[in-house]
Protein backbone atom coordinates (compact mmCIF):
# COMPACT_ATOMS: atom_id res chain seq x y z
CA UNK A 1 0.00 0.00 0.00
CA UNK A 2 2.85 2.35 0.88
CA UNK A 3 4.80 1.40 -2.03
CA UNK A 4 2.01 2.06 -4.38
CA UNK A 5 1.42 5.61 -3.31
CA UNK A 6 5.42 6.32 -3.84
CA UNK A 7 5.56 5.24 -7.11
CA UNK A 8 2.50 6.85 -7.98
CA UNK A 9 3.78 10.15 -6.53
CA UNK A 10 6.94 9.83 -8.77
CA UNK A 11 4.34 8.89 -11.34
CA UNK A 12 2.78 12.35 -10.62
CA UNK A 13 6.39 13.96 -10.37
CA UNK A 14 7.69 12.79 -13.53
CA UNK A 15 4.47 13.47 -15.33
CA UNK A 16 4.53 17.40 -13.98
CA UNK A 17 7.93 17.96 -11.96
CA UNK A 18 8.81 19.95 -14.59
CA UNK A 19 5.89 22.21 -14.42
CA UNK A 20 5.99 22.43 -10.72
CA UNK A 21 9.99 23.97 -11.69
CA UNK A 22 8.73 26.32 -14.20
CA UNK A 23 6.53 27.55 -11.85
CA UNK A 24 8.51 27.98 -8.85
CA UNK A 25 11.47 29.35 -10.72
CA UNK A 26 8.98 31.91 -12.34
CA UNK A 27 7.85 33.28 -8.69
CA UNK A 28 11.61 33.43 -7.48
CA UNK A 29 12.29 35.60 -10.53
CA UNK A 30 9.35 37.59 -10.24
CA UNK A 31 10.09 38.42 -6.29
CA UNK A 32 13.55 39.27 -7.01
CA UNK A 33 13.05 41.62 -10.30
CA UNK A 34 9.92 43.36 -8.11
CA UNK A 35 13.09 43.86 -5.09
CA UNK A 36 15.60 45.27 -7.41
CA UNK A 37 12.83 47.31 -9.01
CA UNK A 38 11.18 48.65 -5.43
CA UNK A 39 14.72 49.33 -4.26
CA UNK A 40 16.01 51.42 -6.83
CA UNK A 41 12.57 53.70 -7.17
CA UNK A 42 13.64 57.24 -7.03
CA UNK A 43 12.92 58.68 -3.77
CA UNK A 44 9.61 60.61 -2.50
CA UNK A 45 9.48 64.26 -2.16
CA UNK A 46 10.64 63.17 1.90
CA UNK A 47 13.92 63.82 0.65
CA UNK A 48 15.74 67.11 2.67
CA UNK A 49 17.87 67.42 0.03
CA UNK A 50 15.34 67.82 -3.03
CA UNK A 51 16.46 71.39 -4.53
CA UNK A 52 12.18 71.80 -5.78
CA UNK A 53 11.83 71.71 -1.89
CA UNK A 54 14.27 74.36 -1.23
CA UNK A 55 13.43 76.76 -4.47
CA UNK A 56 10.50 77.72 -2.36
CA UNK A 57 12.10 79.41 0.57
CA UNK A 58 12.68 82.51 0.29
CA UNK A 59 14.11 84.93 3.36
CA UNK A 60 13.09 88.49 4.16
CA UNK A 61 15.90 90.79 4.34
CA UNK A 62 17.78 90.35 7.90
CA UNK A 63 18.84 93.98 8.31
CA UNK A 64 17.10 97.21 6.20
CA UNK A 65 20.62 98.23 4.78
CA UNK A 66 22.61 95.16 3.74
CA UNK A 67 26.17 95.76 3.24
CA UNK A 68 28.19 92.18 2.68
CA UNK A 69 31.91 92.68 4.09
CA UNK A 70 32.20 89.11 4.31
CA UNK A 71 30.55 86.59 2.04
CA UNK A 72 30.37 82.69 2.31
CA UNK A 73 33.22 80.27 1.27
CA UNK A 74 32.99 76.53 1.42
CA UNK A 75 36.32 76.01 0.20
CA UNK A 76 37.87 79.94 -0.81
CA UNK A 77 39.73 81.26 2.14
CA UNK A 78 39.45 84.53 3.00
CA UNK A 79 41.63 86.51 5.60
CA UNK A 80 40.81 86.92 8.85
CA UNK A 81 42.79 90.21 10.28
CA UNK A 82 41.13 89.35 13.95
CA UNK A 83 42.89 85.81 13.76
CA UNK A 84 45.32 86.35 11.72
CA UNK A 85 44.83 83.43 9.06
CA UNK A 86 43.16 82.08 6.33
CA UNK A 87 39.79 80.54 6.76
CA UNK A 88 36.70 79.26 5.15
CA UNK A 89 33.14 81.57 6.35
CA UNK A 90 30.44 79.64 5.71
CA UNK A 91 28.24 82.48 6.51
CA UNK A 92 27.33 85.87 5.74
CA UNK A 93 28.45 88.81 7.77
CA UNK A 94 26.51 92.13 7.49
CA UNK A 95 28.25 95.24 8.78
CA UNK A 96 25.87 97.82 10.01
CA UNK A 97 26.02 100.46 13.39
CA UNK A 98 25.72 98.73 17.37
CA UNK A 99 21.58 98.50 18.32
CA UNK A 100 20.54 98.01 14.17
CA UNK A 101 17.75 95.98 14.38
CA UNK A 102 17.72 92.61 13.30
CA UNK A 103 14.79 90.14 11.86
CA UNK A 104 13.59 87.31 11.67
CA UNK A 105 13.91 86.34 7.66
CA UNK A 106 11.16 83.72 7.92
CA UNK A 107 8.34 82.67 10.46
CA UNK A 108 9.28 80.12 12.66
CA UNK A 109 10.19 79.48 16.50
CA UNK A 110 13.20 80.92 18.71
CA UNK A 111 14.79 77.34 19.63
CA UNK A 112 18.19 78.75 21.12
CA UNK A 113 19.39 82.03 23.09
CA UNK A 114 22.79 81.49 23.74
CA UNK A 115 26.09 83.43 24.11
CA UNK A 116 29.56 81.68 23.30
CA UNK A 117 32.50 83.62 23.40
CA UNK A 118 33.74 83.05 19.88
CA UNK A 119 30.79 83.87 18.59
CA UNK A 120 29.41 86.22 21.09
CA UNK A 121 25.14 86.93 21.38
CA UNK A 122 23.52 84.07 19.12
CA UNK A 123 19.81 83.73 18.09
CA UNK A 124 18.70 80.40 16.84
CA UNK A 125 15.39 80.52 14.55
CA UNK A 126 14.06 77.38 13.58
CA UNK A 127 12.08 77.96 10.00
CA UNK A 128 10.66 74.15 9.54
CA UNK A 129 12.10 71.64 6.84
CA UNK A 130 15.36 70.88 9.07
CA UNK A 131 16.28 74.55 8.83
CA UNK A 132 18.02 76.49 11.25
CA UNK A 133 19.07 80.18 10.65
CA UNK A 134 21.71 81.51 13.30
CA UNK A 135 22.15 84.77 13.81
CA UNK A 136 26.02 85.31 15.46
CA UNK A 137 27.69 88.93 16.55
CA UNK A 138 24.26 90.01 19.07
CA UNK A 139 24.05 92.90 21.59
CA UNK A 140 23.75 91.69 24.81
CA UNK A 141 19.97 92.79 24.53
CA UNK A 142 18.15 89.87 23.11
CA UNK A 143 13.86 90.79 22.60
CA UNK A 144 13.13 87.03 22.47
CA UNK A 145 13.26 83.84 24.55
CA UNK A 146 13.38 80.26 23.32
CA UNK A 147 10.50 78.95 22.85
CA UNK A 148 9.10 82.79 20.90
CA UNK A 149 7.30 82.04 17.87
CA UNK A 150 8.08 85.17 15.73
CA UNK A 151 6.77 86.34 12.06
CA UNK A 152 8.81 87.18 9.20
CA UNK A 153 10.79 91.14 9.74
CA UNK A 154 10.19 90.32 13.63
CA UNK A 155 13.02 92.23 15.42
CA UNK A 156 14.91 89.61 17.50
CA UNK A 157 18.35 91.02 18.42
CA UNK A 158 20.30 94.28 17.25
CA UNK A 159 23.54 94.34 15.76
CA UNK A 160 27.37 94.49 18.17
CA UNK A 161 30.50 93.24 17.90
CA UNK A 162 30.41 90.26 20.37
CA UNK A 163 31.78 87.53 17.96
CA UNK A 164 35.53 87.78 19.75
CA UNK A 165 36.87 85.94 16.38
CA UNK A 166 35.53 88.45 13.99
CA UNK A 167 36.15 91.45 16.42
CA UNK A 168 38.33 93.39 13.94
CA UNK A 169 35.45 93.51 11.42
CA UNK A 170 33.18 95.93 13.69
CA UNK A 171 29.82 96.12 14.70
CA UNK A 172 28.39 93.29 12.08
CA UNK A 173 25.87 90.61 11.69
CA UNK A 174 26.92 87.42 11.03
CA UNK A 175 24.11 85.08 9.44
CA UNK A 176 24.62 81.34 8.82
CA UNK A 177 22.13 78.45 7.66
CA UNK A 178 22.12 75.44 8.23
CA UNK A 179 20.28 73.09 6.44
CA UNK A 180 20.04 69.45 8.51
CA UNK A 181 22.83 70.44 10.51
CA UNK A 182 25.34 70.98 7.70
CA UNK A 183 26.45 75.21 6.87
CA UNK A 184 24.84 76.17 3.65
CA UNK A 185 24.94 79.10 1.58
CA UNK A 186 22.17 81.90 3.15
CA UNK A 187 22.53 83.86 -0.59
CA UNK A 188 20.63 80.16 -1.94
CA UNK A 189 17.54 82.03 0.27
CA UNK A 190 18.71 85.73 0.14
CA UNK A 191 18.16 88.10 -2.80
CA UNK A 192 19.74 90.35 -1.89
CA UNK A 193 19.47 92.62 -4.89
CA UNK A 194 16.27 93.25 -4.89
CA UNK A 195 16.90 95.07 -1.29
ZN1 LIG B 1 31.23 85.95 10.17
Amino acid sequence: MEQNKTSKFMSLLRKYGYWVLLGVSLAVLITVITLVATRNAPLQDDDPFEPVDNAVIEFSSPLTVTNVIKDYSNSALQYSSTLRLWQTHKAIDFAAEEGTEVMAVLDGTITEVTYNYLMGNIVKLDVGNGMIVVYASLSNDIPVKEGDTVTKGTVIGYVSNTAKTEVNDGPHLHLEVLLDDEKVDPNLYLDLAEK
